[in-house]
Protein backbone atom coordinates (compact mmCIF):
# COMPACT_ATOMS: atom_id res chain seq x y z
CA UNK A 1 0.00 0.00 0.00
CA UNK A 2 1.83 3.00 -1.37
CA UNK A 3 1.29 6.41 0.68
CA UNK A 4 -0.62 7.95 -2.21
CA UNK A 5 -3.13 5.34 -2.06
CA UNK A 6 -3.32 5.58 2.19
CA UNK A 7 -3.85 9.11 2.43
CA UNK A 8 -6.21 12.17 1.63
CA UNK A 9 -4.12 14.12 -1.84
CA UNK A 10 -3.81 17.01 -0.13
CA UNK A 11 -1.67 15.30 2.96
CA UNK A 12 0.40 13.17 0.51
CA UNK A 13 3.47 15.45 0.39
CA UNK A 14 3.74 16.21 3.77
CA UNK A 15 3.35 12.87 4.76
CA UNK A 16 5.86 11.85 2.48
CA UNK A 17 8.07 13.97 4.89
CA UNK A 18 6.96 12.70 7.98
CA UNK A 19 7.11 9.42 7.64
CA UNK A 20 10.17 8.44 5.69
CA UNK A 21 12.67 11.80 6.92
CA UNK A 22 10.60 12.56 10.32
CA UNK A 23 10.09 16.24 9.57
CA UNK A 24 7.85 18.84 7.80
CA UNK A 25 8.31 19.46 4.23
CA UNK A 26 10.57 22.67 3.29
CA UNK A 27 8.79 25.33 1.69
CA UNK A 28 10.54 24.46 -1.68
CA UNK A 29 10.12 20.70 -1.94
CA UNK A 30 6.42 21.12 -0.76
CA UNK A 31 5.96 23.37 -3.34
CA UNK A 32 7.49 21.24 -6.12
CA UNK A 33 5.85 17.72 -4.86
CA UNK A 34 2.56 18.84 -4.76
CA UNK A 35 2.58 20.28 -8.21
CA UNK A 36 3.90 16.96 -9.36
CA UNK A 37 1.37 15.15 -7.65
CA UNK A 38 -1.36 16.97 -8.97
CA UNK A 39 -0.50 15.73 -12.32
CA UNK A 40 -2.48 13.17 -11.56
CA UNK A 41 -0.61 10.07 -12.95
CA UNK A 42 -1.00 7.05 -10.06
CA UNK A 43 2.29 5.81 -10.87
CA UNK A 44 3.80 9.19 -10.72
CA UNK A 45 2.83 9.42 -7.65
CA UNK A 46 3.67 6.27 -6.47
CA UNK A 47 6.77 6.55 -7.79
CA UNK A 48 7.43 9.16 -5.15
CA UNK A 49 7.46 6.80 -2.35
CA UNK A 50 10.84 5.62 -4.01
CA UNK A 51 11.90 8.78 -4.30
CA UNK A 52 12.26 9.34 -1.14
CA UNK A 53 13.46 6.35 -0.20
CA UNK A 54 16.46 7.14 -2.32
CA UNK A 55 17.25 10.45 -1.42
CA UNK A 56 20.56 11.35 0.40
CA UNK A 57 18.39 12.41 4.00
CA UNK A 58 16.82 8.81 4.18
CA UNK A 59 20.05 7.32 3.49
CA UNK A 60 21.47 8.84 5.83
CA UNK A 61 19.23 8.80 9.01
CA UNK A 62 16.78 5.81 8.24
CA UNK A 63 18.61 3.38 5.59
CA UNK A 64 20.88 1.34 7.72
CA UNK A 65 18.36 0.03 10.26
CA UNK A 66 17.49 -3.18 10.98
CA UNK A 67 13.79 -3.91 9.66
CA UNK A 68 12.59 -3.79 13.54
CA UNK A 69 14.70 0.02 13.66
CA UNK A 70 12.28 1.15 10.97
CA UNK A 71 9.56 -0.21 11.87
CA UNK A 72 9.88 1.68 15.16
CA UNK A 73 11.02 5.20 13.58
CA UNK A 74 8.14 5.01 11.09
CA UNK A 75 5.40 4.71 13.74
CA UNK A 76 6.70 6.96 15.91
CA UNK A 77 7.26 9.23 12.57
CA UNK A 78 3.96 9.56 12.08
CA UNK A 79 1.99 9.07 15.26
CA UNK A 80 4.49 10.04 17.81
CA UNK A 81 4.53 6.76 20.01
CA UNK A 82 6.55 3.98 20.70
CA UNK A 83 5.71 0.79 18.60
CA UNK A 84 4.00 -1.53 20.40
CA UNK A 85 5.63 -5.12 20.57
CA UNK A 86 3.07 -6.72 18.48
CA UNK A 87 3.19 -4.34 16.28
CA UNK A 88 6.67 -4.39 15.42
CA UNK A 89 6.72 -8.17 14.87
CA UNK A 90 3.60 -8.15 12.65
CA UNK A 91 5.43 -5.48 10.07
CA UNK A 92 8.89 -6.73 10.42
CA UNK A 93 7.83 -10.26 9.85
CA UNK A 94 6.39 -8.35 6.68
CA UNK A 95 9.00 -6.33 5.59
CA UNK A 96 11.62 -9.80 5.84
CA UNK A 97 9.64 -12.35 4.98
CA UNK A 98 6.54 -11.34 3.17
CA UNK A 99 7.65 -9.60 0.49
CA UNK A 100 6.29 -6.00 1.55
CA UNK A 101 8.84 -3.00 0.67
CA UNK A 102 10.29 -0.75 3.01
CA UNK A 103 8.80 2.23 0.71
CA UNK A 104 5.33 0.52 1.35
CA UNK A 105 5.53 0.14 4.73
CA UNK A 106 4.30 3.84 6.05
CA UNK A 107 1.00 3.76 4.00
CA UNK A 108 0.14 -0.18 5.24
CA UNK A 109 0.96 1.05 8.55
CA UNK A 110 -1.50 4.05 7.76
CA UNK A 111 -4.15 2.19 6.18
CA UNK A 112 -4.96 -0.10 9.02
CA UNK A 113 -4.32 2.32 11.43
CA UNK A 114 -6.40 2.86 14.87
CA UNK A 115 -8.45 5.81 15.22
CA UNK A 116 -6.24 7.07 18.18
CA UNK A 117 -3.10 6.93 16.14
CA UNK A 118 -4.95 8.81 12.69
CA UNK A 119 -5.93 11.31 15.61
CA UNK A 120 -2.21 11.74 16.08
CA UNK A 121 -1.64 11.81 12.63
CA UNK A 122 -4.08 14.22 12.01
CA UNK A 123 -2.06 16.35 14.83
CA UNK A 124 1.24 15.66 13.12
CA UNK A 125 0.21 16.53 10.01
CA UNK A 126 -1.54 20.21 11.45
CA UNK A 127 1.73 20.72 13.27
CA UNK A 128 4.09 19.63 10.16
CA UNK A 129 2.14 22.14 8.05
CA UNK A 130 2.38 25.15 10.45
CA UNK A 131 6.05 24.12 10.13
CA UNK A 132 6.31 24.20 6.16
CA UNK A 133 4.18 27.81 6.37
CA UNK A 134 6.24 29.52 8.84
CA UNK A 135 9.29 28.31 7.17
CA UNK A 136 8.01 29.85 4.39
CA UNK A 137 7.41 32.70 5.70
CA UNK A 138 10.32 33.18 7.63
CA UNK A 139 8.44 33.26 10.69
CA UNK A 140 9.30 31.58 13.95
CA UNK A 141 9.09 28.34 14.92
CA UNK A 142 9.37 26.18 17.91
CA UNK A 143 12.29 23.66 18.12
CA UNK A 144 10.52 20.64 17.08
CA UNK A 145 7.33 19.29 15.85
CA UNK A 146 6.66 17.31 19.49
CA UNK A 147 6.19 19.31 22.43
CA UNK A 148 7.71 18.15 25.59
CA UNK A 149 4.57 16.26 27.76
CA UNK A 150 2.90 18.04 30.23
CA UNK A 151 4.97 20.57 32.69
CA UNK A 152 4.77 19.59 36.39
CA UNK A 153 4.63 22.44 38.88
CA UNK A 154 8.38 22.28 39.49
CA UNK A 155 9.00 22.22 35.23
CA UNK A 156 6.91 25.06 34.98
CA UNK A 157 8.51 27.34 37.52
CA UNK A 158 11.89 26.27 36.14
CA UNK A 159 10.78 27.08 32.47
CA UNK A 160 9.91 30.30 33.57
CA UNK A 161 12.26 31.47 35.34
CA UNK A 162 14.75 30.19 32.79
CA UNK A 163 12.77 32.27 30.20
CA UNK A 164 13.20 35.30 32.85
CA UNK A 165 16.93 35.04 32.56
CA UNK A 166 17.26 34.53 28.87
CA UNK A 167 15.38 37.39 27.76
CA UNK A 168 15.57 40.98 29.32
CA UNK A 169 12.10 42.12 27.51
CA UNK A 170 10.41 39.52 30.00
CA UNK A 171 9.62 40.07 33.57
CA UNK A 172 8.37 37.37 36.24
CA UNK A 173 6.61 38.32 39.31
CA UNK A 174 5.01 35.83 42.00
CA UNK A 175 1.94 37.83 42.41
CA UNK A 176 -0.01 34.93 45.39
CA UNK A 177 0.31 31.76 46.30
CA UNK A 178 -1.64 28.15 46.21
CA UNK A 179 -3.29 26.72 49.50
CA UNK A 180 -0.53 24.86 49.14
CA UNK A 181 1.87 27.19 49.04
CA UNK A 182 2.55 27.31 45.32
CA UNK A 183 3.89 30.04 43.66
CA UNK A 184 1.68 31.62 41.24
CA UNK A 185 3.67 33.58 38.71
CA UNK A 186 2.65 36.68 36.19
CA UNK A 187 5.06 36.87 33.45
CA UNK A 188 4.50 40.08 31.33
CA UNK A 189 6.32 41.32 27.66
CA UNK A 190 5.81 44.24 26.15
CA UNK A 191 5.33 47.81 26.61
CA UNK A 192 2.52 48.99 23.95
CA UNK A 193 -0.66 50.51 25.50
CA UNK A 194 -2.65 47.45 24.79
CA UNK A 195 -3.15 45.40 27.97
CA UNK A 196 -3.52 42.06 27.67
CA UNK A 197 -4.15 38.97 30.26
CA UNK A 198 -4.16 35.86 29.59
CA UNK A 199 -4.46 33.50 32.33
CA UNK A 200 -4.73 29.57 32.64
CA UNK A 201 -5.47 26.38 34.02
CA UNK A 202 -7.97 27.58 36.58
CA UNK A 203 -8.72 24.00 36.79
CA UNK A 204 -6.08 21.84 37.42
CA UNK A 205 -7.32 19.47 34.86
CA UNK A 206 -7.03 21.88 31.66
CA UNK A 207 -3.33 22.17 31.24
CA UNK A 208 -2.95 22.89 27.55
CA UNK A 209 -3.45 26.68 28.03
CA UNK A 210 -0.34 26.41 30.09
CA UNK A 211 1.80 24.86 27.70
CA UNK A 212 0.26 27.37 24.92
CA UNK A 213 1.05 30.36 26.67
CA UNK A 214 4.97 29.17 27.64
CA UNK A 215 5.27 28.93 23.73
CA UNK A 216 3.98 32.20 23.49
CA UNK A 217 6.22 33.88 26.16
CA UNK A 218 9.46 32.38 24.11
CA UNK A 219 7.89 33.90 20.97
CA UNK A 220 7.08 37.52 22.57
CA UNK A 221 10.13 37.82 24.33
CA UNK A 222 12.60 36.76 21.21
CA UNK A 223 14.46 38.73 18.62
CA UNK A 224 12.31 38.15 15.47
CA UNK A 225 10.94 41.35 13.51
CA UNK A 226 7.25 39.93 14.37
CA UNK A 227 7.75 40.18 18.14
CA UNK A 228 9.71 43.49 18.46
CA UNK A 229 6.61 45.02 16.97
CA UNK A 230 4.09 43.45 18.62
CA UNK A 231 6.16 44.28 21.81
CA UNK A 232 5.48 48.35 21.05
CA UNK A 233 2.03 47.89 20.07
CA UNK A 234 1.00 45.41 23.66
CA UNK A 235 1.65 44.82 26.83
CA UNK A 236 0.93 41.00 27.68
CA UNK A 237 0.87 39.35 31.03
CA UNK A 238 0.39 35.84 31.69
CA UNK A 239 -0.44 33.75 34.37
CA UNK A 240 0.10 29.81 33.76
CA UNK A 241 -1.94 27.40 36.07
CA UNK A 242 -3.96 29.47 38.52
CA UNK A 243 -4.69 26.00 40.05
CA UNK A 244 -1.36 24.05 40.89
CA UNK A 245 -2.76 21.99 43.38
CA UNK A 246 -5.28 20.71 41.47
CA UNK A 247 -3.14 20.10 38.88
CA UNK A 248 -0.67 18.09 41.42
CA UNK A 249 -3.23 16.19 42.10
CA UNK A 250 -4.05 15.42 38.88
CA UNK A 251 -0.66 13.79 38.57
CA UNK A 252 -0.88 12.09 41.99
CA UNK A 253 -4.22 9.92 40.46
CA UNK A 254 -1.68 9.22 37.26
CA UNK A 255 0.32 7.71 39.66
CA UNK A 256 -2.67 5.65 40.86
CA UNK A 257 -3.74 7.11 44.06
CA UNK A 258 -7.62 7.64 44.76
CA UNK A 259 -9.85 9.29 47.02
CA UNK A 260 -8.52 12.77 46.38
CA UNK A 261 -10.17 15.57 46.07
CA UNK A 262 -11.11 16.60 42.52
CA UNK A 263 -8.11 17.51 40.47
CA UNK A 264 -10.98 20.43 38.87
CA UNK A 265 -10.98 22.34 42.31
CA UNK A 266 -8.45 24.04 44.75
CA UNK A 267 -7.24 22.33 48.02
CA UNK A 268 -10.72 23.41 49.72
CA UNK A 269 -12.88 21.68 47.31
CA UNK A 270 -14.04 25.11 45.42
CA UNK A 271 -14.46 25.45 41.98
CA UNK A 272 -11.94 28.74 41.32
CA UNK A 273 -13.98 29.67 38.35
CA UNK A 274 -17.10 30.04 40.87
CA UNK A 275 -15.55 32.74 43.46
CA UNK A 276 -15.52 35.73 40.66
CA UNK A 277 -18.96 37.37 41.67
CA UNK A 278 -18.66 40.99 42.34
CA UNK A 279 -21.16 40.80 45.12
CA UNK A 280 -20.20 37.75 46.96
CA UNK A 281 -16.53 37.55 46.81
CA UNK A 282 -14.67 34.99 48.38
CA UNK A 283 -11.80 34.98 50.94
CA UNK A 284 -7.98 33.96 50.96
CA UNK A 285 -8.61 31.50 53.85
CA UNK A 286 -10.74 29.56 51.27
CA UNK A 287 -9.50 30.79 47.65
CA UNK A 288 -6.45 32.82 48.11
CA UNK A 289 -5.54 31.44 44.07
CA UNK A 290 -8.67 33.90 43.05
CA UNK A 291 -8.02 36.41 45.37
CA UNK A 292 -4.51 37.19 43.62
CA UNK A 293 -6.25 36.48 40.25
CA UNK A 294 -8.87 39.46 40.99
CA UNK A 295 -6.22 41.82 42.61
CA UNK A 296 -3.84 41.36 39.68
CA UNK A 297 -6.82 42.86 37.59
CA UNK A 298 -7.86 45.10 39.89
CA UNK A 299 -3.80 46.55 39.18
CA UNK A 300 -3.24 45.63 35.70
CA UNK A 301 -6.74 47.22 34.16
CA UNK A 302 -6.33 45.05 31.10
CA UNK A 303 -7.86 45.80 27.85
CA UNK A 304 -8.98 41.79 27.73
CA UNK A 305 -8.88 38.98 29.79
CA UNK A 306 -8.82 36.16 28.22
CA UNK A 307 -9.82 32.85 30.56
CA UNK A 308 -8.39 29.25 29.39
CA UNK A 309 -9.79 25.82 29.82
CA UNK A 310 -10.25 23.03 29.18
CA UNK A 311 -13.92 20.45 27.47
CA UNK A 312 -13.71 16.94 26.62
CA UNK A 313 -14.98 15.61 23.42
CA UNK A 314 -17.58 16.68 20.95
CA UNK A 315 -18.22 15.50 17.17
CA UNK A 316 -19.47 17.82 14.07
CA UNK A 317 -22.18 15.69 12.36
CA UNK A 318 -19.13 15.72 9.62
CA UNK A 319 -17.24 13.24 11.58
CA UNK A 320 -15.05 16.20 13.18
CA UNK A 321 -14.12 16.89 16.90
CA UNK A 322 -14.41 20.28 18.50
CA UNK A 323 -10.98 21.63 18.83
CA UNK A 324 -12.24 24.94 20.59
CA UNK A 325 -14.97 26.56 21.83
CA UNK A 326 -15.01 30.09 22.76
CA UNK A 327 -17.66 32.66 24.39
CA UNK A 328 -17.91 36.21 25.78
CA UNK A 329 -19.45 37.45 28.65
CA UNK A 330 -23.52 36.51 29.21
CA UNK A 331 -24.63 38.12 31.93
CA UNK A 332 -27.28 40.57 31.75
CA UNK A 333 -25.96 43.15 33.76
CA UNK A 334 -22.83 43.70 31.99
CA UNK A 335 -22.34 46.57 29.85
CA UNK A 336 -22.74 46.44 26.23
CA UNK A 337 -19.55 48.22 24.94
CA UNK A 338 -17.84 45.28 26.96
CA UNK A 339 -19.76 42.49 25.89
CA UNK A 340 -19.04 43.62 22.08
CA UNK A 341 -15.28 44.02 22.90
CA UNK A 342 -15.56 40.86 24.12
CA UNK A 343 -16.83 39.41 20.92
CA UNK A 344 -14.22 41.20 18.77
CA UNK A 345 -11.91 39.27 20.73
CA UNK A 346 -14.04 36.13 19.72
CA UNK A 347 -13.96 37.35 16.30
CA UNK A 348 -10.24 37.54 16.58
CA UNK A 349 -9.63 33.98 17.90
CA UNK A 350 -11.55 33.16 14.79
CA UNK A 351 -10.35 35.21 12.49
CA UNK A 352 -6.56 33.77 14.21
CA UNK A 353 -7.68 29.88 13.33
CA UNK A 354 -9.36 30.67 9.78
CA UNK A 355 -6.63 28.84 7.86
CA UNK A 356 -6.51 25.87 9.62
CA UNK A 357 -8.45 22.63 8.41
CA UNK A 358 -7.60 21.01 12.02
CA UNK A 359 -8.86 23.49 14.03
CA UNK A 360 -13.05 23.00 14.54
CA UNK A 361 -14.32 26.16 16.40
CA UNK A 362 -17.72 26.38 18.04
CA UNK A 363 -19.94 28.32 20.50
CA UNK A 364 -19.29 27.34 24.45
CA UNK A 365 -23.09 26.87 25.76
CA UNK A 366 -21.79 28.86 29.21
CA UNK A 367 -23.99 29.98 31.72
CA UNK A 368 -25.15 33.63 32.93
CA UNK A 369 -23.54 32.82 36.71
CA UNK A 370 -21.55 36.31 37.62
CA UNK A 371 -19.13 33.84 39.77
CA UNK A 372 -17.52 32.96 36.63
CA UNK A 373 -14.22 34.83 36.01
CA UNK A 374 -16.11 35.70 32.39
CA UNK A 375 -19.01 37.26 33.91
CA UNK A 376 -17.84 38.83 36.70
CA UNK A 377 -14.70 40.44 35.70
CA UNK A 378 -16.67 42.00 33.06
CA UNK A 379 -19.18 42.44 35.14
CA UNK A 380 -16.51 44.92 36.94
CA UNK A 381 -16.05 46.48 33.29
CA UNK A 382 -13.11 44.45 31.59
CA UNK A 383 -13.75 41.97 28.08
CA UNK A 384 -13.69 38.88 28.49
CA UNK A 385 -13.30 35.53 26.27
CA UNK A 386 -13.35 32.33 27.35
CA UNK A 387 -11.35 29.73 25.54
CA UNK A 388 -12.63 26.16 26.04
CA UNK A 389 -10.01 23.55 24.16
CA UNK A 390 -10.57 19.87 23.89
CA UNK A 391 -9.15 17.05 25.89
CA UNK A 392 -10.56 16.59 29.60
CA UNK A 393 -12.05 13.67 28.48
CA UNK A 394 -8.58 12.39 27.77
CA UNK A 395 -7.10 13.80 31.15
CA UNK A 396 -10.08 12.12 32.77
CA UNK A 397 -8.89 9.14 31.87
CA UNK A 398 -5.37 9.24 32.49
CA UNK A 399 -6.53 9.79 35.97
CA UNK A 400 -8.73 6.89 35.94
CA UNK A 401 -5.48 4.67 34.71
CA UNK A 402 -5.42 4.26 30.88
CA UNK A 403 -2.33 4.27 29.68
CA UNK A 404 -2.30 5.99 26.14
CA UNK A 405 0.19 7.98 24.66
CA UNK A 406 -1.15 11.38 23.80
CA UNK A 407 2.02 13.15 22.83
CA UNK A 408 1.04 14.06 19.23
CA UNK A 409 -2.43 15.47 20.30
CA UNK A 410 -1.30 17.57 23.36
CA UNK A 411 1.52 18.90 20.56
CA UNK A 412 -1.28 19.82 18.32
CA UNK A 413 -3.62 20.95 21.06
CA UNK A 414 -0.50 23.42 22.35
CA UNK A 415 -0.15 24.80 18.72
CA UNK A 416 -3.75 25.72 18.31
CA UNK A 417 -3.50 27.38 21.72
CA UNK A 418 -0.29 29.17 20.74
CA UNK A 419 -1.93 30.33 17.28
CA UNK A 420 -5.35 31.59 19.10
CA UNK A 421 -3.04 33.46 21.93
CA UNK A 422 -0.78 35.20 19.10
CA UNK A 423 -3.78 36.05 17.09
CA UNK A 424 -5.22 38.11 19.81
CA UNK A 425 -1.99 39.66 20.47
CA UNK A 426 -1.64 40.70 16.88
CA UNK A 427 -5.39 42.00 16.84
CA UNK A 428 -4.64 43.97 19.65
CA UNK A 429 -1.46 45.37 18.34
CA UNK A 430 -2.77 46.20 14.53
CA UNK A 431 -6.45 47.78 16.32
CA UNK A 432 -8.42 44.75 14.35
CA UNK A 433 -9.45 44.16 18.55
CA UNK A 434 -11.17 47.41 18.10
CA UNK A 435 -13.05 47.41 14.75
CA UNK A 436 -13.51 43.64 13.78
CA UNK A 437 -17.65 43.27 13.51
CA UNK A 438 -18.57 41.49 16.60
CA UNK A 439 -21.53 39.96 14.89
CA UNK A 440 -18.86 37.25 13.61
CA UNK A 441 -18.66 35.85 16.97
CA UNK A 442 -22.35 34.94 16.93
CA UNK A 443 -22.62 33.65 13.79
CA UNK A 444 -20.06 30.63 15.32
CA UNK A 445 -21.70 27.35 14.81
CA UNK A 446 -23.28 25.63 18.38
CA UNK A 447 -21.10 23.19 20.26
CA UNK A 448 -22.50 19.92 18.73
CA UNK A 449 -23.07 16.64 21.24
CA UNK A 450 -20.56 15.05 23.47
CA UNK A 451 -19.34 11.66 22.66
CA UNK A 452 -17.88 8.90 25.09
CA UNK A 453 -14.04 8.50 24.87
CA UNK A 454 -15.29 5.05 23.37
CA UNK A 455 -16.27 7.14 20.28
CA UNK A 456 -13.03 8.57 19.88
CA UNK A 457 -10.59 6.19 20.43
CA UNK A 458 -12.72 3.06 19.34
CA UNK A 459 -11.43 -0.08 21.23
CA UNK A 460 -8.48 1.36 22.99
CA UNK A 461 -9.33 1.78 26.48
CA UNK A 462 -10.36 -1.72 26.77
CA UNK A 463 -7.63 -2.87 25.35
CA UNK A 464 -4.89 -1.57 27.06
CA UNK A 465 -3.63 -4.05 29.46
CA UNK A 466 -2.34 -1.09 31.43
CA UNK A 467 -5.77 -0.10 32.58
CA UNK A 468 -5.34 -0.15 36.50
CA UNK A 469 -9.67 -0.09 37.21
CA UNK A 470 -12.26 -1.70 35.36
ZN1 LIG B 1 -12.32 24.79 33.21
Amino acid sequence: MTIAAAVDPDDVVQTLYLSFLGRAADPAGRDFLTRFVNLGDPAAVDALDDVFLSSQEFQDSFAARSSENYVRSVYFNLFDRNAGVDEVELWTDRLDDGGLDRADLPGAILETARESDLEAYEAKLFIADYFTDQAARGGWLPDTLTFPDLRSNDELYADLNRLDARYDTLSLEVFGQSLDGNPLHAATVGTGEAELLFVTQQHGNEPIGTEAALYLLDFLSGDTELAKALRDEVTVTVVPRVNPDGFARWEREVGGERGLTGPRLNNEGIDLNRTYDPAAPFGADEAPESVAVRELVARLEPDLLLDYHGQGNYRAEDGDLVTMSVLWPTNAGVDPAVADASKRAVAAIAESLEDSDYDLLTLYPGETNPAIARNGFALGGTPTVLVEQRFLQEMSEAARGLDLDYSALVSALTLEGFITMKGLVEAAADGSLETLDPAIAERLPERPPSIPYADVYGDDRYGAEELLIA
